[in-house]
């Protein structure tokens, strides 16, 4: 057993602010994404994956569960997120998997074509935190649908006709789909729309055999906070609202990911599983 209390770093955290999307391999704590804990018990025998944002946070837990549950996972990340993906690749193929790294930039539909494999998993996001509307331009709103809403709708076109019956997808919405900050309008904004894309597309899918579900976590110590999804002010306390009073790890929700991938939840389509540190949401 282990106490939730006490298991896991708590603010205050240390000033640290590093340029989008930022590197798990700087951050201070560094995340736990299960590196030394996960084991896994042959859930995914034979399946693969292909998981965005694959090298840091959420992306990274789930590449390495799905790699210790026998799936072969694919990565895709952004080109600057090189050291990060390799150290995933690392922990993939001693695992005893394939790991395939494809760094690319997922605002660009030609990319997204070339990113299939006969499963889908859309963890990447983009959460840049601006005080006032005011302060979004059109190009910051831009690539923040681009990556959060286009990215996955082409990707997921791309893959359909890859997909057998039997294979999921699962998106990562937020918190933030529920109950907006108020210094996210952007972003919240785009994780309702996965909350929603998750719910259509399980209707759409079922019929074919294809299940669609969705990861609503709560405050996570990832990269996309310290690099400009969280202010400094905010992320030096992170978490501390939560009952809790610290932030999750990755590695807290990587089973999940597992969970919601395993061929035993063949019931499950069309729900938001949160992990959310009792702030209430889902
Ligand atoms: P993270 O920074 O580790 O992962 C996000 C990843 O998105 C990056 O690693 C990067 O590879 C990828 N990405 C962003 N823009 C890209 C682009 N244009 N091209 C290619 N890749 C791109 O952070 P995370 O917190 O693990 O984020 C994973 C998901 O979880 C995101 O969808 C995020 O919105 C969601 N989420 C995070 C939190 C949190 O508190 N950390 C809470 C709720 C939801
Ligand atoms: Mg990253």
């Amino acid at each position: 057993m282990q106490d939730p209390r006490s298991n896991y770093p708590k603010p205050p955290f240390k000033e640290q602010t590093q340029p989008w999307p930022g590197l798990a391999r700087d951050m201070d704590p560094k995340p736990d994404h299960g590196e030394t804990s996960y084991s896994g018990s042959g859930r995914l025998a034979g399946r693969k994956a292909l998981i965005t944002g694959g090298d840091s946070g959420m992306g990274r837990a789930a590449a390495i569960a799905y790699a210790r549950e026998g799936a072969d996972v694919a990565i895709n990340y952004f080109p600057s997120e090189e050291p990060d993906a390799q150290e995933v690749i690392r922990l993939i193929e001693e695992a005893g998997r394939t790991g395939a790294a494809i760094p690319g930039d997922l605002r660009d539909e030609a990319f997204c074509k070339k990113l299939v494999e006969d499963a889908v998993q859309s963890n990447a996001g983009r959460q840049q935190a601006k005080p006032s509307i005011l302060d979004i331009t059109t190009e910051d709103f831009d690539a923040t649908m681009k990556t959060n809403i286009y990215a996955p709708f082409w990707i997921i076109k791309a893959a359909l006709p890859h997909l057998k019956p039997g294979s999921c997808i699962i998106g990562t919405a937020s918190e933030q789909a529920y109950d907006p900050s108020a210094e996210l309008y952007d972003y919240a904004q785009t994780k309702a729309a996965t909350m929603n894309y998750v719910k259509s597309l399980a209707k759409q899918f079922g019929p074919k055999g294809i299940r669609v579900n969705g990861v609503a976590p709560g405050p996570i110590w990832t990269p996309l906070q310290i690099s400009g999804g969280a202010s400094q002010e905010k992320y030096k306390k992170f978490g501390s609202t939560t009952v809790f009073g610290r932030p999750g790890q990755p590695a807290e929700l990587a089973s999940i990911y597992v969970q919601l991938a395993a061929a035993d939840a063949s019931f499950a389509t069309g729900n938001i599983y949160g992990s959310g540190g009792g702030q209430g949401q889902p």
